[in-house]
């Protein structure tokens, strides 16, 4: 259900591809470079949709933002992998919507770490059309940002695509997600395919001196007892070994089985 990443082979030669370098020592140099600076970078946190003829996706991202105000344009990055990627090639408009802090992991984790390939992940959201006739998520979302894409820019694994906002409007005036509101309140984590992602993430949450957080071995999704999973009913200072037998990773839907103690 996840997406092959892009660090697919050795972080080394996953980090000479990914700069497009092809002076090893160079890269090694690299290599020792302290990638935890690249964590302070803040971000929001997006639905992106597109497609046209029937056919259409969403997926989560963080990379966006606005380029220009006169005409109004934003970029996004967007792995090749993605089935959004190649559903922007093919109709050259995609739509963004804003989420809030309440967006549920449950929510995220089906934009985020399921494929569209394999799922209609907008079988049972909240959505309408517009002016790109790109379906707009509704559900947890602030605002949204209609585009048609008018360049775009290839980065190796990812593509930068730059559009002009075509319309856009406020939904609701809850606050804005940030990419660190998800990663220390939320727990969340990026899935394989995002340009943030990064083998050594630190885990969200250190682990509590009592009981034992649990990462889910699908998604890396923590289960943190001290937090619990109050999406889903269960109460900060649950233990994971009490929680009931029909709980799931509330990103992926991954079964008590699938995690594992974290080290
Ligand atoms: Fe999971």
């Amino acid at each position: 259900m996840i997406y092959s990443g892009f660090l697919g082979g050795s972080f080394l030669f996953a980090l000479k591809r990914e700069l497009g370098y092809t002076n090893t020592q160079e890269v090694e140099r690299r290599t020792s470079m302290n990638r935890s600076a690249l964590h302070k970078i803040s971000y929001g946190l997006y639905i992106i949709t597109s497609g046209q003829d029937g056919k259409f996706n969403g997926q989560i991202a963080n990379s966006m933002f606005q380029v220009t105000s006169n005409p109004a344009t934003v970029a996004i990055s967007i792995n090749k992998e993605n089935y959004t990627h190649e559903l922007i090639k093919l109709s050259r408009r995609f739509v963004v919507s804003i989420l809030s802090e309440e967006a549920p992991m449950t929510f995220i984790g089906l934009f985020g770490f399921k494929s569209g390939r394999d799922v209609n992940k907008l079988q049972n959201v909240k959505t309408k059309t517009g002016q790109t006739k790109v379906p707009i998520v509704l559900d947890n979302t602030v605002s949204y940002l209609e585009v048609e894409v008018d360049k775009e820019m290839d980065c190796g694994t990812h593509t930068i695509f730059i559009g002009n906002i075509i319309d856009c409007d406020v939904v609701s005036d809850a606050v804005p997600m940030t990419y660190a509101y998800y990663q220390k309140v939320k727990g969340g984590k990026s899935p394989k395919t995002a340009p943030t992602y990064s083998k050594e993430e630190p885990s969200a949450a250190a682990a509590p001196q009592a009981a034992a957080s649990y990462v889910c071995s699908v998604c890396g999704y923590v289960y943190d007892p001290v937090k619990g999973d109050p999406d889903n009913g269960i109460a900060a200072g649950t233990r994971f070994e009490s929680l009931p037998d029909s709980w799931t990773c509330p990103v992926c839907g991954a079964d008590k089985s699938k995690f594992e103690k974290e080290k």
